[in-house]
């Protein structure tokens, strides 16, 4: 991942939380307080204005100052959960090493694998959340292990994007017969079962844009 397609990435998530928000809010409407499509759609605005101002050398330096504004500008539980999976992500990215495509992408696929695997640790240091919780958590953890089997397996980054996109999508599609044990949405207890949960479904639309935006890129190589 370089650094243009992280920026490319980021842009493409506030895209998806423009065009979803309405979405997001109905679904924490039903099991939250509402506010799920405003959260993500103000952060992410927030980011995608600020970032072409921004000077960057490194993707991992994207990542980072996006999950540093969604802290600041996100209220409610998933402006930090976001914010420290970015921050880590990014962070872990600019970390790893460098064995697959030389300093000019920083980094293959295995690298991102790391880096995603590093969010997905900083969402769950933070909310303390496993999988079965009815969280975001049930969106990432399938997503992260469809990535690395598709990776180990030789495939490219957007392959492995879709792949993770993919298993994002149907883990999403699996909170909806959970019961909610983390956040807001434990205090219905029983009634929250039915509903799909809205954190889950913001992180499909964050591995869908990842997909997206890598498959851009490599058409346009
Ligand atoms: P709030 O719940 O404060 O109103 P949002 O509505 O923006 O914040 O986000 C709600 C989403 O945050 C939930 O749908 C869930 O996916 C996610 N979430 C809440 N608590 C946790 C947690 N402890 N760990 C992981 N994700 C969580
Ligand atoms: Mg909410």
């Amino acid at each position: 991942m370089d650094t243009a397609l992280a920026r490319a990435w980021v842009q493409a998530i506030a895209a998806a939380m423009d065009t979803h928000q309405d979405r997001l809010t109905r679904l924490d409407s039903a099991i939250g307080d509402a506010d799920h499509g405003a959260n993500m759609h103000r952060g992410f605005a927030a980011v995608a204005a600020a970032l072409p101002q921004y000077e960057v050398a490194t993707p991992g330096a994207v990542l980072v100052r996006t999950g540093s504004l969604l802290i600041s500008v996100v209220g409610g539980a998933s402006g930090p959960l976001y914010g420290s999976a970015f921050r880590a992500l990014g962070t872990a990215l600019d970390a790893g090493d460098d064995t697959a495509d030389g300093p000019a992408s920083t980094g293959g696929t295995a690298r991102v694998a790391g880096a995603l695997a590093a969010g997905l640790a900083g969402v769950r240091r933070l909310g303390a959340a496993t999988e079965g919780d009815k969280t975001m958590i049930d969106a990432y953890a399938p997503a992260l292990v469809a990535f690395r089997v598709s990776a180990e397996a030789g495939a490219g980054l957007a392959q492995a994007a879709a792949a993770a996109a993919d298993a994002a999508e149907q883990g999403m599609r699996a909170t909806t017969s959970m019961q909610a044990r983390k956040g807001r949405a434990s205090y219905l207890g029983a009634r929250s079962i039915g509903h799909q949960d809205p954190g889950a479904t913001s992180t499909a639309l964050i591995f869908r844009a990842l997909a997206d935006t890598a498959a851009a890129a490599k058409d346009a190589r």
